[in-house]
């Protein structure tokens, strides 16, 4: 069975297919600038990376370009026909409240997840894009939506409701979905898979630090608490995202210094966070250097990160009575060993202990921590496209 995982954001095509028999990348490739007259595509097959200059209009020309050149076309092709697909995985950002799993695309759920663009005006939008140009170049191909909210929806009410006045929760649908779910649920599943035990049994705090970060409290296999809120601005700070702040100083910022709704947006959502508090960079990298010449905001930055970070996770040992095992996952989970160490360094009072020359490792699924260690913590590479692809694969074959 192959399925096509696609991911579309409002300029932005993503694209893998994937052998199931084996859980095998077959191709894949990234759209960019989508609509502007630079548009290209960079795809990685077989180990090598080819960029192409092929600018599109739409969505929908992106796709039929990856359909007739890069899936099926003399030269990049990888399979003769486009039947040899199965079925069409599609990421979907946000699912609010109607969907607390992976669904079979149909005309009801295309309305329900227009429904919920209000909660996600820039991103849900772009995955209909995606799910509409598909419709039209794949007729009746079987198309299932996954979504990034959908893990969180085991949530118990007292963790996601927010203290307002109770009829915005009931009108306006205002409480904490959460995102990276797939990332979450991948990187739970497989630590279990990893340690050898049940994931019913384990207490699990899933780290996805990436650009976009959030941590996740995984109690017997179901989340049960998660850093991001309503939007995915809320939680830890992020690499240029403000995460959780006082309230209040949104107003501030408009009434003294004159900001608009928009800019108050654009200054929380990319001028905040590391590259805010550093002055430097969004880049953990380039911050890190700047630390280690002895930029003063940089190691602040830094510290500011881990303190938060850990914070999030001893939080998480309340929400879920307990932490059996800690998982870093996403860019900077995956690569920035010391921000792993200055986290786990700040968790040394629960019985944290982590090796620091297995620490010193990038992207590798490994555990970290000694055999000491209270609490064990990993790495998990995430795998968000083949968790995608497994559930489309489940929900296609027991259609
Ligand atoms: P993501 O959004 O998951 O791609 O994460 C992006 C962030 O991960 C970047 O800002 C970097 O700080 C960090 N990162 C990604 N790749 C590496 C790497 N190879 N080495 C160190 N840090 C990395």
């Amino acid at each position: 069975m192959k399925i096509l995982v696609l991911n579309c954001g409002s300029s932005s095509l993503k694209y893998q297919l994937i052998d199931m028999e084996k859980e095998d990348v077959v191709t894949k490739g990234t759209y960019e600038r989508i609509g502007q007259d630079n548009s290209f595509v960079t795809i990685k097959q077989n180990g090598e990376k080819t960029r192409l200059e092929h600018p599109v209009a739409n969505h929908d020309l992106a796709l039929k370009f990856v359909m007739e050149e890069l899936l099926t076309g003399e030269k990049y092709g990888v399979i003769q026909d486009l039947n040899e697909i199965d079925a069409v995985g599609h990421r979907l950002v946000h699912g609010g409240e109607k969907f607390s799993s992976s669904v079979l695309i149909t005309d009801e759920v295309i309305e329900q997840i227009k429904e919920c663009i209000p909660l996600a005006p820039l991103h849900n939008p772009a995955c209909l894009l995606g799910i509409e140009a598909c419709k039209k170049q794949m007729k009746d191909m079987p198309m299932v939506a996954v979504f990034d909210t959908a893990f969180h929806q085991t949530m118990p009410k007292e963790n996601y409701i927010y203290p307002l006045p109770y009829e915005y929760y009931e009108k306006y649908k205002i409480r904490k979905y959460g995102f990276h779910g797939t990332s979450h649920k991948f990187v739970s599943k497989r630590v279990a898979e990893v340690m050898n035990q049940k994931i019913e049994d384990l207490k699990i705090v899933t780290c996805h630090l990436g650009q976009g970060a959030s941590l996740c409290a995984v109690d017997g296999g179901k989340s049960v608490n998660t850093s991001m809120g309503l939007t995915p601005l809320g939680g830890i700070a992020m690499c240029a995202r403000c995460g959780d702040m006082d309230p209040s100083i949104v107003g501030y910022l408009m009434d003294t210094l004159g900001k608009t709704k928009e800019e108050v947006n654009s200054i929380l959502n990319k001028e905040s966070g590391v590259l805010g508090i550093s002055g430097i960079s969004p880049d953990f990298r380039d911050v890190e250097a700047a630390k280690a010449e002895g930029n003063e905001r940089a190691a602040l930055a830094i510290d500011f990160y881990n303190h938060t970070v850990a914070e999030y996770i001893a939080r998480y040992a309340v929400s879920m009575q307990g932490i059996d095992v800690i998982v870093f996952t996403a860019g900077i989970g995956e690569n920035q060993i010391n921000i792993r160490k200055g986290i786990c360094e700040k968790l040394q009072f629960m019985g944290v202990e982590i090796d620091e020359n297995i620490n010193n490792c990038r992207g590798e699924e490994v555990e970290i921590s000694t055999s000491n260690s209270k609490i064990k913590v990993y790495v998990i590479p995430t795998d968000e496209e083949l968790m995608i692809a497994r559930d489309t694969k489940e929900i296609v074959e027991n259609r």
